[in-house]
């Protein structure tokens, strides 16, 4: 695979089709089992979850409903630390078993934020699903009980994953590469 350039970046390969479609099928093994009986609520974290929750999805055997927010917190390759709320959820998920469905934590700022909002509704569980952790950049107590895969602090693009508006459409994950 080849290096590709994003706006005035350079991107390398990192993480296969092939090695995020084995994280995806053990991560939906673990849920398949852990919700067997339940019919939970996945909330997708738009936009960058888009492509994780529509293969994790087709993976799941579990009756599931599907809702959407979206928020932001980051700008180019740097996390803000503030969170723009685009939109939340539509449905009641008072009594609920609500899985959130993230494509990557970084500091968690925006988990942390959604767990809080959604946990006030009263839900019957939260869980955290994401694809992708930096954990030495994590920096909050939310247990994310379904992690795929964790990675160094580096800033990566695609599966969803954009740069500044591209890269989201890029089928394997790659990093910014140091010049
Ligand atoms: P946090 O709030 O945990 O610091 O950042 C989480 C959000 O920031 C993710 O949902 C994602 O949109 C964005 N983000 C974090 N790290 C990366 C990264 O390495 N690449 C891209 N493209 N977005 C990231």
């Amino acid at each position: 695979m080849k290096d590709v350039q994003l706006h005035n970046l350079t991107f390398e390969p990192f993480i296969s089709e092939a090695e995020i479609e084995k994280v995806v099928m053990a991560l939906s093994v673990k849920i398949d089992k852990d919700y067997k009986d339940r019919n939970p609520i996945l909330l997708i974290v738009l936009n960058g979850a888009f492509i994780f929750a529509a293969d994790l999805v087709r993976q799941l055997s579990i009756p599931l409903r599907l809702d959407f927010v979206k928020v932001s917190s980051y700008s180019g390759t740097e996390s803000t630390g503030k969170l723009g709320e685009h939109f939340l959820w539509n449905m009641p998920l008072e009594g609920q078993d609500v899985l959130i469905i993230e494509d990557i934590v970084d500091t968690g700022h925006t988990l942390h934020h959604l767990n809080h909002k959604i946990k006030s509704q009263n839900p019957a569980s939260v869980e955290i699903a994401c694809l992708l952790i930096k954990p030495i950049a994590y920096k909050y107590p939310d247990v994310i009980k379904y992690q795929g895969m964790e990675i160094p602090n580096e800033f990566v693009v695609g599966y969803g994953l954009d740069y500044n508006g591209i890269g989201r459409d890029l089928g394997s994950i790659y990093k910014k590469k140091d010049i």
